[in-house]
């Protein structure tokens, strides 16, 4: 009727990433409740979330400990800032904690509320830093094409996906983006994997050449790409990519906003593919998205001239209201040794080898045309018809008929369920999948 939820939102709600006309014809799903690795809609209809949410909710959707640690936090001390020289315990524990497990030694944290403002701040304080070295044409910045960094206009600038550029006057100057390092079924005959990382190597070099390595601050890349359509890199391709950096002396950050805390086998990504990044981003999982927080940590190179120089070059003028929120903290450092606790980082290597297993079993389906991922993140890429995207939004729907919440990015279809789920649940993910290919290939237009 008039009032329910799904007419109430078609009037009121302007929804992310979405065509505005079309939602008023298709309306929402309206999610009231979660359980584990569960969510139920307003119909009571149960669904498995295989994206986690968004790629975040690593602890599944009903963790009480969570919500206690949130509690307890907010009747001590609702909020404070850490603007100038204030702070609160639960930040400096966070801090101290995020230092103790980085994946390379890390010198400082800054905190922020969203990977989008985390990237964001690292791009202004890579400016910050190259004004205090006495270098202020050291501005640009290198990402990918199919990366993603957020939204916000630095951080939608360096993400490589049409969509967050058109329409916005974006990339804005100074963002530079080299080739995706998908070595995948398309284009690559007779290439190796590692041939194929020395030639994105040598694209990035020649990009510096033409640039000119001085004017060039950092590189920034998910050590897995998520919303690109989880392009997991090719053999030696980190290593080569770092070589150039090195030659260049130019900084490394790794975005490790879907990959940090335990996503890919590994406490962080860096180390699975053996990265040593001079910046590290976290955001999503660090609370399993139950308060918004993000946080970078930078390594002493990034932190010595900043400090040395600062009385020269002013103020960092950069902070947010509620950096270091004390509740987000507090639930971050529940989230982080609850995930030690239940050794979750081995649950999601072991299960997560399991669920590549399975993706890969489904390889040769006539309707696949390359499965991909490592640990608890994967995608299927279904063969691409003629319009891209319609197959995959297609399969969407089937599978959330049938109780499966996953996502089409474009023609892939991604996998990325919460840190706790088990082997049987990706048994009955994994039917869904299945089953849903064949319903597939049933409807699809010939
Ligand atoms: N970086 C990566 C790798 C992401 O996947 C995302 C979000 O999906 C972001 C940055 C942006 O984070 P947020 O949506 O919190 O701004």
């Amino acid at each position: 009727g008039m009032n329910s939820q799904e007419a109430r939102d078609i009037a009121y709600h302007l929804h992310s990433y979405t065509n505005a006309a079309r939602h008023l014809e298709i309306g929402p799903m309206v999610i009231e409740r979660g359980e584990g690795a569960y969510v139920f809609d307003n119909a009571g209809k149960r669904y498995f979330e295989a994206m986690a949410g968004l790629w975040s909710v690593g602890l599944g959707f009903n963790e009480q400990r969570l919500v206690d640690a949130a509690t307890r936090q907010m009747q001590a001390l609702p909020f404070y800032h850490s603007f100038s020289h204030k702070s609160h315990g639960p930040v400096i524990d966070l801090a101290e904690k995020l230092i103790s497990i980085a994946p390379v030694p890390m010198s400082k944290v800054y905190f922020t509320n969203s990977g989008s403002e985390a990237n964001d701040t690292v791009v202004k304080l890579l400016w910050y830093r190259s004004n205090a070295l006495g270098q202020p044409q050291r501005k640009k910045i290198i990402s990918r094409l199919r990366g993603y960094h957020g939204v916000t206009i630095a951080s939608a600038s360096l993400t490589g996906l049409p969509n967050n550029h058109r329409s916005f006057d974006l990339p804005i100057s100074n963002v530079l983006h080299t080739m995706a390092p998908h070595f995948g079924s398309e284009g690559n005959e007779g290439e190796s994997e590692e041939d194929f990382a020395t030639r994105c190597a040598e694209e990035l070099e020649a990009l510096i050449q033409r640039e000119g390595p001085d004017t060039i601050a950092a590189f920034i890349g998910e050590p897995v790409m998520g919303a690109g359509g989880v392009i997991v890199p090719p053999r030696t391709y980190w290593e080569k990519i770092q070589a150039v950096l090195k030659r260049h002396d130019i900084l490394l950050v790794a975005d490790e906003v879907i990959c940090a805390l335990g996503r890919t086998g590994k406490m962080f990504a860096c180390e699975t593919f053996g990265i040593e990044p001079d910046v590290l981003v976290m955001s999503k999982q660090i609370t399993s998205s139950y308060f918004p927080l993000s946080a970078f940590m930078i390594n002493e190179r990034v932190f010595e001239p900043i400090a040395e120089e600062s009385d020269r070059i002013g103020v960092l003028g950069h902070g947010f209201t509620a950096s270091g929120h004390p509740v987000g903290a507090a639930v971050a450092l529940e989230n982080i040794a609850i995930i030690e606790e239940r050794d979750l980082v081995r649950n999601a290597a072991e299960t997560g080898a399991y669920m590549q297993d399975r993706l890969n079993a489904l390889a040769d389906h006539p309707l696949v045309a390359e499965t991909r991922g490592i640990g608890l993140i994967g995608a299927l890429e279904l063969e691409p018809g003629e319009i891209p995207g319609q197959r995959g939004a297609l399969m969407n729907r089937i599978m959330q008929d049938k109780g499966v919440i996953s996502r089409n990015m474009t023609d892939a279809m991604a996998f990325c369920p919460p840190l706790i789920v088990s082997r049987a649940q990706i048994d009955e993910m994994m039917g869904v999948v299945t089953e849903s290919l064949d319903i597939l290939q049933q409807q699809m237009p010939a």
